[in-house]
């Protein structure tokens, strides 16, 4: 600031007291560091603004401050406008009476057309104040409007100080609102590319959210199918080794007993040669649906393979399910499924293995092939036995 500067703005060096000097610059001091404080974190620039107002009221004999921002159109509008009285009240809950300057109208438009700080020492004389207004309701006596830029350089707005006496403001104000308006404009800035931030972040992460839950939905998909059977919408065999190890565990911890039937289907290979593969198919869907309405929910239904199928009935005794396995195989034989003018009958034969509650069976660890492998051992019985029939693993029967 040199000393046109000093005399542009109506102040010239008067030997002021060294201690009033000091008391000024840790005033301006204090303003800039409570500036400083506020944090572009916050969602709402017009409050960072108010808290920005309220630190320069705290510290410098101020009157009244706002702040005109620039619209699109090149319209300040006054987002907020603090004095003394209002300045403990930070909630912005107070009315301010709307107004608008154009660029280059009155001190403030003069302040954003030309980038330039106006100073008006004694409004009541100063063209620049009310040049083209005659609605301007408050007229205070001095006047320092600063214009507040990004870091870019852009135009935010206009920051306006006044005090209703004439040639109040000293080069102390005037140097002070210049650094002011500079960390102002910064910390506008960094707010506004916090909030450009975080919307980013926003749509990103539901963009993200988005893509998670559609892969999930594919996974699950995929996941599905290559558990199902696509013929007869039974599970399949890689369902089955999943769930098993379930009914397993559970065994192993409640003692609960299952029942393992292994079931396959009499002289399929007949009913394929004689009638055609397509019909095969449909005998297999009969076969599964009928299976289907015979197990209950908690029950394990797979298609095990070709002509074969395997059922677990969870928490079902020996005796129970040997029952279940005759019914299962009445109701195959009771099937009639009709094919050119026939009505094609079919049997099944079903081995039966028992993972039953025995008292000796405390420590005993079940392996599912071996499982699987008694079963199977039972359907070669019932096969060689005749077909047709249900047998049970020998170790079962034993008991
Ligand atoms: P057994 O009483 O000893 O079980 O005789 P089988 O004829 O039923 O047994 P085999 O293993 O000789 O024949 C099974 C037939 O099942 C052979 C195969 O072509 C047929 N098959 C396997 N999968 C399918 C399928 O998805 N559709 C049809 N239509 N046939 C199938
Ligand atoms: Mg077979
Ligand atoms: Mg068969």
């Amino acid at each position: 600031m040199n000393e046109n500067m000093l005399l542009n703005l109506g102040h010239e060096w008067d030997g002021t007291d060294v201690q009033d000097l000091i008391v000024d610059l840790v005033n301006a001091l204090s303003a800039v560091k409570s500036l400083s404080e506020i944090s572009c974190e916050m969602a709402d620039e017009k409050t960072v603004i108010r808290l920005a107002l309220s630190c320069l009221l705290s510290n410098q004999d101020i009157e009244k401050c706002s702040f005109f921002i620039v619209d699109d159109n090149n319209i300040l509008h006054n987002v907020t406008g603090i004095s003394i009285d209002e300045q403990a009240d930070l909630s912005g809950s107070l009315s301010h009476i709307p107004m608008y300057f154009r660029l280059g109208e009155g001190i403030i438009g003069t302040a954003a057309a030309t980038g330039e700080m106006q100073h008006c020492s004694n409004c009541h004389e100063d063209e620049r104040f009310t040049q083209g207004r005659n609605d301007l309701i408050y007229m205070p006596g001095s006047v320092i409007c600063t214009p507040v830029f990004t870091l870019h350089k852009e135009l935010i707005g206009v920051l306006n100080v006044s005090h209703p006496q004439p040639n109040y403001f000293t080069i102390w104000h005037v140097r002070l609102l210049q650094v002011f308006s500079n960390i102002l404009g910064q910390l506008i800035t960094n707010r506004r590319l916090f909030q450009q931030m975080e919307v980013q972040i926003v749509s990103r992460t539901s963009e993200l959210e988005r893509l998670v839950e559609e892969t999930q939905r594919l996974k699950d998909y995929y996941v599905n199918m290559s558990m199902q059977d696509q013929l007869t919408g039974l599970h399949n065999r890689r369902y089955f080794y999943e769930q098993v190890e379930i009914a397993l565990a559970q065994q192993s911890r409640y003692r609960y007993p299952f029942c393992l039937l292994m079931m396959d289907i009499d002289h399929f290979k007949l009913i394929n040669d004689q009638f055609g593969h397509a019909f095969g198919d449909e005998v297999l869907v009969a076969v599964a649906d009928s299976l289907k309405n015979q197990v209950r929910s908690t029950d394990i239904l797979v298609r095990f393979g070709g002509e074969e199928f395997v059922i677990i009935f969870v928490n079902t005794s020996c005796d129970n399910g040997k029952n279940f396995a005759e019914r299962i195989r009445r109701n195959i034989k009771s099937l009639k499924i009709h094919n050119a003018g026939y009505d094609v009958e079919l049997t099944m034969s079903i081995g039966l293995y028992c993972v039953a509650n025995r008292e000796d069976s405390n420590d005993q660890k079940f392996d599912i092939d071996q499982i699987i492998n008694f079963a199977d051992t039972a359907l070669y019985q019932a096969k060689a036995n005749g077909r047709d029939r249900v047998e049970v693993f020998e170790k079962c029967t034993n008991k």
